[in-house]
């Protein structure tokens, strides 16, 4: 059968998603704005309800503009404690959403910091310390093509950078926010054995894009990276794209293929 050529309909009813490792809630958040907008209950509520096995609380690193309080990870851990205790069949992990910056790892989660976390993910983002001005320039702006050059170059670095400095479980929406030559990503992450996202909330990674990963020895992992509680465990778009790009999806770890009658 060419999955290609399957509806998203029928690609929902034959593969299922097992757990979503990217998920934000109100510990993202920046003064009294809310950037995620369900509560950690609210969350496990939805992934529970859509049948996943596995949740993750993947709130903004600490230094994001909507980043989470670390002083705050006691109360979330609490709330993932009663999340279990009203969802039973659902494991919730917490972990992190680090941002690629220019710190001694590279990530705003220190190694000392790595710890508080069941494991860490990381992404660009516009945040400080990261070419913030000129990545958005350049993304959303004409903008001399030598300047992106030089800007794909030092993203690509930095990205690499934190991806051997760390132990880094997805790397997510690779691409967005910061143009980046994938060749040295995907090798990278095949070196270190890193997660790719496929993540259709973004621009990147496209199509293109992950025509460029696929002939690299990576596995992939599609991941919501729901913002409100509505869109935990959304990954058919996700998938279509993967399959469209040429990547079978027992590549992708959290997809199951259901067995039909
Ligand atoms: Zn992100
Ligand atoms: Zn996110």
């Amino acid at each position: 059968m060419n999955l290609k050529e399957l509806t998203l309909e029928e690609l929902g009813k034959k593969f299922r998603i097992k757990g979503d490792y990217h998920t934000h809630t109100v510990y993202s958040k920046v003064g009294p704005y809310l950037h995620g907008k369900g509560r950690i209950i609210d969350n496990a509520a939805a992934a529970s309800a859509k049948g996943l096995e596995e949740l993750a609380i993947t709130d903004h690193g600490p230094t994001d503009f909507y980043g989470l309080d670390q002083k705050k990870i006691p109360q979330m851990r609490e709330d993932i404690k009663n999340a279990v205790q009203a969802y039973p069949d659902l494991k919730i992990y917490l972990g992190v959403e680090a941002d690629i910056v220019d710190t001694p790892n590279g990530l705003d989660v220190s190694p000392e910091d790595f710890g508080l976390y069941d494991f860490v993910n990381a992404g660009y983002h516009y945040v400080p310390n990261c070419h913030m001005i000129a990545n958005w320039i350049a993304f959303h702006l004409p903008y001399p093509a030598a300047g992106r050059e030089k800007l794909r170059r030092m993203n690509t670095e930095r990205i690499v950078r934190a991806l051997k400095s760390n132990n880094i479980r997805i790397l997510t929406h690779p691409g967005d926010k910061a143009f980046i030559d994938e060749h040295a990503v995907a090798k990278a992450c095949e070196e270190t054995g890193t997660l790719v996202e496929v993540n259709v909330r973004h621009r990147h990674p496209n199509l293109e894009d992950l025509k460029i990963y696929a002939s690299y020895d990576v596995k992939y992992i599609i991941d919501s990276d729901a913002h409100s509680p509505d869109k935990v465990g959304r990954y058919v778009k996700s998938l279509a794209l993967a399959i469209s790009a040429g990547i079978s999806p027992d590549r992708i770890v959290n997809i199951e293929e259901l067995r039909s009658e």
